[in-house]
């Protein structure tokens, strides 16, 4: 039932989201908290190449340090360089499903801020336009263009693969353009501002690929 409002094009509205209430992985990304027998760490290896086959310099590590202890960051998937670090009470699946976003987006970001000699060389700069440009709350466009970028290239690599599909993008760019404008992302920038742009870059996105499909149809 619920699904079906997702592909009427209503959800689009700026403001009527705040009603909506979305259930845990309709957008496609699993929720669940990992155990400590099923955490994606038992599956290192596994999800390190399949990182690394999205970028060849790309690697995965532990949140173990107490540094993560801080709001969202503990719970969240982290890129920092060429690193993307994960909690422990991630699933593989779910590690594997936020991958794209982190390393086609924001490993590649670090590699742009680093003038393209490696993603390493641009943690400084690239930390600090993230966090700090040009303010740090509210305006802080660097961040939601970011973020983004990031889930505009996780879009494109998963909708012709069919590791997700149109509706459930649609209800991911709602969802996190909350996130992104919310407490969880220090709040970026206004949440309508945030909620447009995500949503039209959806639609952008499903239009491009369904183009590009019949295009290789005909
Ligand atoms: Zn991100």
């Amino acid at each position: 039932m619920k699904p079906t409002i997702f592909g009427s094009g209503a959800i689009f509205k700026p403001g009527i989201n705040k009603n909506l209430e979305f259930k845990d992985g309709l957008d496609g990304y699993e929720v669940k908290t990992a155990t400590p027998e099923n955490s994606w760490w038992h599956r290192r290896d596994e999800l390190e190449a399949y990182a690394k086959s999205l970028d060849p310099v790309a690697r995965v590590s532990r949140k173990t340090s107490f540094v993560w202890g801080i709001g969202a960051l503990r719970t969240f998937a982290t890129t920092i360089g060429r690193t993307v670090y994960f909690p422990d009470n991630w699933t593989f699946e779910q590690a594997k499903s936020c991958m794209p976003h982190e390393v086609l987006g924001h490993v590649a970001q670090f590699r742009w801020a680093g003038f393209f000699i490696h993603p390493t060389v641009g943690i400084p700069l690239g930390l600090f336009l993230y966090a700090l440009m040009p303010l740090p709350i509210f305006g802080a466009w660097v961040r939601y263009r970011a973020e983004l970028h990031a889930e505009t290239k996780a879009w494109e690599y998963k909708l012709p693969r069919g590791l997700i599909n149109g509706l459930q993008l649609k209800a991911r760019a709602v969802r996190f353009a909350k996130m992104v404008g919310g407490k969880q992302y220090v709040y970026s920038m206004p949440h309508c501002w945030v909620l447009r742009g995500f949503t039209r870059r959806a639609e952008k996105v499903i239009n491009a690929v369904k183009r590009r499909a019949s295009g290789q149809v005909n």
